[in-house]
């Protein structure tokens, strides 16, 4: 079967590899359909290995090559003897974290946060990124008839959205601020939306991207952070002119991290889902005295799945409208990597039909 492997920066190959024969008691053999291409993706093509083990991993074994690849729905294929949820035929998301189940975390849902446990596409010996993949069967969830196999590649990172989203204590009609009109920082808007906000803002500050959200139809006031005081306009939108209710930071930019606190009212929730290694300097004393929470956000439970499909099946996720594009695994690098990384880029979502 065709692959898309990782061996190293800037080095990703579809490759050859042998289909998938053997399953294991509790594992699913899934024909993939779409795969989206996420950052992670980008970030492990450009700068990795990051997440993506040199090394054997100890959950799983997988290590580089690494097939690429979180982002994805199928149909399954075959099944372990001891799986009953799930039968050939089925039409399935997949939550790509998988580990012991017996642990502290693994217990509750919270394999990502737990020492040795495995993400399919980084450390998972399969990915969306080739045409079929193993998984645990714990970490397929069949799709209600409803969902398209396109929304069911979307379900992931709406999952890490409706997360952050919680997070933020956001309550219905509640004013929110979104830095960083990436997908990520969108499907945060739709989020919040979905949530009830009475007041959504947008942050972003290239043109292009502000543009292309502003032409999405979702009820949400874009502005550019480098041209207007973030603080004073949010600060002028809000109820006695205190700030918004809650902040989700999508853009991994300490500066942006900076407008989230400053745009919040006292008591007001930032919550961090903008990966970066940046320093950001922030001062103690403001969030003390403003009584302000802090929150960084990682993933979702595992178990948030069929929340998410309830919400795209209802539309009130409208979660196709980022895709701008649908490509070939075989020009998964030329026609999708690349226009992404490019920085004059305005593609928000490309996905890929691993079967085209
Ligand atoms: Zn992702």
């Amino acid at each position: 079967m065709r692959a898309a492997r990782f061996h190293a920066r800037r080095d990703v190959r579809i490759d050859d590899v042998p289909k998938p024969e053997d399953l294991a008691p509790d594992e699913v053999l899934v024909r993939n359909r779409f795969c989206g291409i996420c950052g992670t993706d980008l970030h492990e093509y450009v700068d990795g290995p990051i997440f993506i083990s040199p090394t054997p991993n100890v959950f799983s074994g997988a290590s580089v090559p690494q097939i690429l690849g979180h982002e994805f729905s199928g149909e399954i294929e075959a099944v372990g003897r001891e799986v009953r949820h799930l039968h050939p035929g089925d039409r399935v998301a997949i939550q790509p974290h998988m580990g012991p189940l017996d642990g502290y975390f693994g217990s509750r849902g919270l394999h990502f946060l737990a020492p040795g446990g495995a993400a399919t596409g980084l450390t998972w010996p399969w990915g969306g990124f080739a045409e079929y993949a193993v998984m645990k069967a714990y970490a397929t969830v069949k799709m209600p008839d409803g969902l398209s196999f396109e929304q069911g590649a979307m379900v992931e990172p709406a999952a890490v959205a409706v997360t952050a989203c919680d997070r933020s204590g956001l309550e219905p009609g509640g004013t929110i601020l979104v830095t960083g009109g990436g997908p990520i920082g969108v499907l945060a808007v739709m989020a919040a939306h979905a949530a009830g906000a009475g007041k959504i803002f947008l942050s972003e500050p290239n043109a292009a991207r502000r543009h292309r959200v502003e032409s999405l139809g979702l009820p949400v006031i874009t502005i550019d952070p480098t041209r207007s005081d973030l603080k004073t306009l949010v600060q002028q939108e809000t109820f006695e002119g205190l700030g918004c209710d809650a902040a989700i930071e999508c853009a991994g930019n300490p500066r942006a991290i900076n407008d989230c606190i400053a745009a919040v009212r006292p008591r007001g929730t930032v919550v961090l889902i903008g990966l970066t290694n940046a320093k950001a300097e922030i001062s103690p004393f403001d969030l003390i005295v403003r009584d302000i929470r802090l929150q960084g956000s990682l993933c979702y439970p595992t178990t948030l799945w069929p929340r998410i499909y309830a919400m795209i099946e209802s539309g009130r996720l409208p979660v196709t409208i980022l895709i701008d594009e649908v490509v070939p695994l075989g020009d998964l690098i030329e026609k999708g990597f690349e226009p992404l990384v490019d920085p004059a880029g305005t593609k928000l979502k490309i996905l890929v039909d691993v079967t085209a």
